[in-house]
């Protein structure tokens, strides 16, 4: 998250410091109660995170809000990124066929992963490098106008970036343009348990409005029941993976991530 301090440290020396803290909190957490799978480490628990706002509680937002165990302490893993791996370990190819993989606003713990598989081709993009710990070699770039060709891509993930962009349809037409048939494409974001419709207010364009609309400063809507319809509309077919209705939560017990979320995985 942007915060005034990040802006104040010049870019080189946020790195450092924090890769510094990373390594000493890892080791003030450390323990065997919890696993994170990005940095292979495991803690007596993790830190929290998430910020709240009314707003998150009365729609039931899944994927937004306070949660006691949601950062891993070395690699800054949230609860949604595990949520992730588990998709990637249980359904996927990913650890070993060849893909072309666009990582959209690329997660630095996913980043880390998936760019050091030998069968990866990864190719991370992302609007601004301001504010936010990107490494510098991501292209910079805006997923309402995709710089790539057609079904360039095998996999595409984009994790909690479309409740942040205004024109988030022409977004979805764009990724669905740049993805193989054939290939497929994480497009996770915060939900409502209890709105049947996506809920949207293009005139609140102040942080504290959003904040209380729509749970975060820079959220611009809240997705409701109908955002797999929204995603078949640009024609996606949509498999959503839920780890408790397939009786893989026990396995992943120590992922300590949210039983009721479901992962939105949408195929070309
Ligand atoms: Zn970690």
């Amino acid at each position: 998250m942007k915060s005034p301090l990040k802006n104040l440290i010049p870019f080189w020396l946020g790195r450092k410091l924090r890769g510094g803290f990373q390594k000493i909190n890892g080791l003030i957490y450390s323990g065997n109660t919890l696993f994170c799978p990005y940095c292979n480490r495991s803690f007596r628990k993790f830190m929290p995170g998430g910020e709240d706002s009314p707003v998150i509680y009365e729609k039931q937002i899944i994927g937004a809000g306070y949660r006691e165990n949601d950062v891993c302490p070395r690699c800054y893993s949230l609860d949604r990124d595990r949520l992730v791996y588990i998709f990637l370990k249980e359904k996927s190819a990913l650890f070993t066929a060849p893909l072309k993989l666009f990582h959209v606003a690329p997660e630095g713990c996913i980043r880390a992963m998936i760019s050091q598989l030998p069968n990866i081709t990864y190719v991370p993009g992302v609007k601004y490098l301001e504010g936010y710990y990107y490494a510098r070699q991501t292209n910079l770039l805006d997923i309402t106008s995709i710089p790539y060709d057609d079904e360039a891509f095998d996999v595409i993930i984009c994790n909690h970036v479309l409740e942040h962009i205004p024109d988030d349809m022409l977004a979805l037409r764009e990724l669905f343009r740049v993805l193989k048939p054939g290939g497929w494409a994480i497009l996770q974001v915060p939900i409502s348990k209890v709105l049947e419709k996506t809920f949207e207010d293009q005139t609140k364009i102040e942080e504290h409005e959003r904040t209380t609309s729509f749970g975060q400063f820079d959220h611009v809507r809240i997705y409701g029941q109908d955002y797999r319809s929204r995603l078949e509309s640009v024609g996606f077919i949509v498999k959503p993976f839920h780890p408790l209705a397939e009786n893989l939560l026990e396995k992943y017990h120590n992922y300590a991530i949210n039983p009721q979320e479901v992962l939105y995985v949408a195929y070309k």
